[in-house]
């Protein structure tokens, strides 16, 4: 099978509209078409130039060009999992294996989100805040990603992610992030979160 070599664009699994009041449309237009497009495209132009200068036998500035792409790829990657983390119709609290997991790692539901939420609230300068699963012990563990790549575990299993950089919320919550991060938990697709364990 031959695969798409270039990254596009996912479609939001709801309307721009649908995630109101907690996210206005203005805001999920914003940060899907410009914000998370822009990531996608300026990856694309990195692999687009590593594919020419491989072809023309061109020096790279190799360490600059893999940040830039780590960085951009990692920006595609965490929007995708969070607009699919999001849905009008949430059923406010995990179930099944996940709950069951939550509950054993954490003590209860409610102390797993006060740690979410301080980590949420405490990311240095942009980043997101993610649910994990280590892939050898399938514990979940609490991720603080700076930027878009810095502080990632390898290979664990990032199952819930929250966006706090200011692109994010500022347009509707202005620097009041303790009212998104509380938002977040309004409009968590629990279903999908379980599917990606
Ligand atoms: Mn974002």
């Amino acid at each position: 099978m031959i695969k798409e070599k270039f990254y596009k664009l996912p479609n939001l699994p709801y309307g721009y509209k649908d995630l109101e009041p907690y996210i206005s449309e203005e805001l999920l237009r914003l940060h899907h078409d410009k914000h998370h497009k822009a990531y996608i495209d300026s990856a694309n132009l990195i692999l687009e130039e590593l594919d020419k200068a491989r072809k023309i036998g061109k020096e790279l500035e190799i360490k600059a060009v893999l940040k830039s792409l780590s960085y951009n790829i990692g920006g595609h990657v965490l929007h995708s999992l969070f607009w699919d983390n999001l849905t009008p119709d949430s059923a406010g609290k995990p179930s099944g294996e996940l709950a069951e997991a939550i509950d054993n790692e954490f003590g209860s539901f409610e102390r797993f989100k006060q740690e979410f939420n301080k980590a949420a609230l405490s990311v240095e300068g942009s980043g997101w805040v993610a649910l994990t699963l280590c892939r050898k012990t399938k514990r979940p563990i609490i991720m603080q990603i700076e930027k878009h790549n810095v502080n990632i575990f390898p290979t664990f299993n990032i199952i819930l992610v929250l966006d706090m950089w200011e692109h994010a919320y500022y347009l509707d919550y202005k620097n009041e992030k303790t009212r998104f991060i509380d938002t977040f938990w309004d409009i968590v697709n629990w279903d999908e979160v379980l599917k990606r364990i």
